[in-house]
């Protein structure tokens, strides 16, 4: 833990600078300090497993701005570098090509471990990958967590109470699962890392938090993941058919992508005898017609609606019950659907343009 401390002073002593009493000029911490000081500040050295993918991007991106070191361990099976290009020149981040489903040596404070494919037709692409990286992911995460003491957090999913026939879902639901379904080796894959995390919780004495994340969605999405709000925008700002599976009466709720990345940091912020499930969620809970609604409203588009059959296994709602974040974490979404969707759809426009622009010049 010293040498962590001590190397961060040197990171720092790099870019800072002492002045004549021997106090720390420091531009990213905006505050001079001395070297005692700075040695004391509560600066952490923080994994971000899939930091390349979406959700992992935002918070590798928050972590750094609250002047931590950040570690990316991504495979870039989902993830780009295009997500890290603002992050890139940081000297407090560092990116490193990485399956989790191998052993991974670093030493950090903490580790959030997000790696996992999260759209249904990536994480159906290869599904005995998916499974073991949850599965091997989680053991991996979890072995080095417990070899340098470090706490870890567990990028959990709505996913773990299946078709629910409780709602809204609370954390003490058990859930309704096919275990042999198409989802299952993302499902149960979760489900296996949650027993993961608090085996070696009761074994091992590790540090755990687990959050069980809805539907989020913002900028960073990939345009063709096959989401729902990446696919309807994309398909609006493009004027193909919004494709609504099955009746569209299916109900799902949506987080903003910068409410949930405070909800993870709020949750390993908490004392050690916190360790969840906790959901993390945005309880406003719509149909997937009236989502389409919104989303030609606020495009202006002209697409049609199109029905087509629905995926097996689909659950039918999703509503997260947000009553334990609220109490433990004093968290609550504050993004409304429509502004989110708004912020959204700016992103989708320039790639959407950017597209067209590469594509016309290719010709
Ligand atoms: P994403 O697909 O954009 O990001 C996942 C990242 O993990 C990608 O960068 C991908 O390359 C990386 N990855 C995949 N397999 C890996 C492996 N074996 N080794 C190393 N890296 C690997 O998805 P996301 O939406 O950012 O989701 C991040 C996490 O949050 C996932 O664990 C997901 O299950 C969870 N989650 C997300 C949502 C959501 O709505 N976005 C909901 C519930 C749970
Ligand atoms: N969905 C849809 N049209 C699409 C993509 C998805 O109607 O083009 C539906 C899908 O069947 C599901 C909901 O939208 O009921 C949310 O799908 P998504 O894949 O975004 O998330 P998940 O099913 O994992 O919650």
């Amino acid at each position: 833990m010293r040498m962590r401390i001590g190397r961060q002073c040197t990171d720092a002593m790099l870019l800072c600078g002492m002045d004549a009493g021997q106090r720390f000029l420091c531009p990213g911490l905006g505050h001079a300090s001395s070297v005692g000081d700075y040695m004391l500040e509560r600066r952490r050295s923080v994994l971000v497993t899939g930091g390349a993918g979406f959700l992992g991007s935002h918070l590798c991106q928050k972590l750094l701005d609250q002047g931590n070191h950040v570690i990316c361990a991504d495979n870039f099976y989902t993830g780009t570098r295009d997500n890290l290009t603002s992050m890139m020149t940081n000297p407090r981040f560092e990116v490193l090509r990485h399956d989790v489903t191998f052993p991974l040596y670093v030493e950090v404070d903490e580790i959030y471990n997000l790696a996992c494919p999260a759209s249904p037709i990536h994480y159906q692409y290869d599904p005995v990958q998916t499974t073991k990286t949850s599965v091997h992911g989680a053991i991996n995460m979890l072995g080095l967590a417990k070899r340098i003491r470090a706490k870890i957090l567990q990028a959990s999913t709505s996913e773990v109470y299946g078709d629910p026939d409780m709602h809204p879902q609370v954390e003490d639901y058990w859930g309704r699962v096919n275990p042999i379904g198409p989802r299952a080796c993302y499902d149960e894959g979760k489900r296996c890392a949650e027993t993961l995390f608090f085996d070696y919780r009761r074994q091992n004495g590790v540090s755990i938090k687990v959050a069980r994340i809805f539907n989020t969605y913002g900028p960073r999405m990939a345009a063709y993941d096959g989401r729902v709000i990446s696919n309807f925008i994309v398909q609006a700002l493009t004027g193909q058919p919004i494709t609504i599976y099955g009746d569209g009466l299916q109900t799902r709720s949506f987080c903003y992508v910068d409410d949930l990345i405070d909800g993870l940091i709020r949750l390993m912020e908490t004392p050690d005898d916190v360790v969840g499930p906790i959901n993390l969620g945005n309880p406003a809970e719509f149909t997937m017609l009236k989502l389409a609604e919104q989303v030609i409203e606020l495009t202006g588009s002209r697409s049609e609606i199109r029905f087509m059959p629905l995926p097996t296994d689909d659950p039918r709602q999703r509503q997260p019950s947000i009553t334990r974040a609220r109490e433990t974490l004093g968290w609550t979404p504050t993004m409304p659907l429509r502004e989110g969707l708004l912020r959204t759809i700016a992103y989708f426009e320039d790639l959407v343009r950017n597209d067209i622009e590469t594509r016309i010049a290719a010709e």
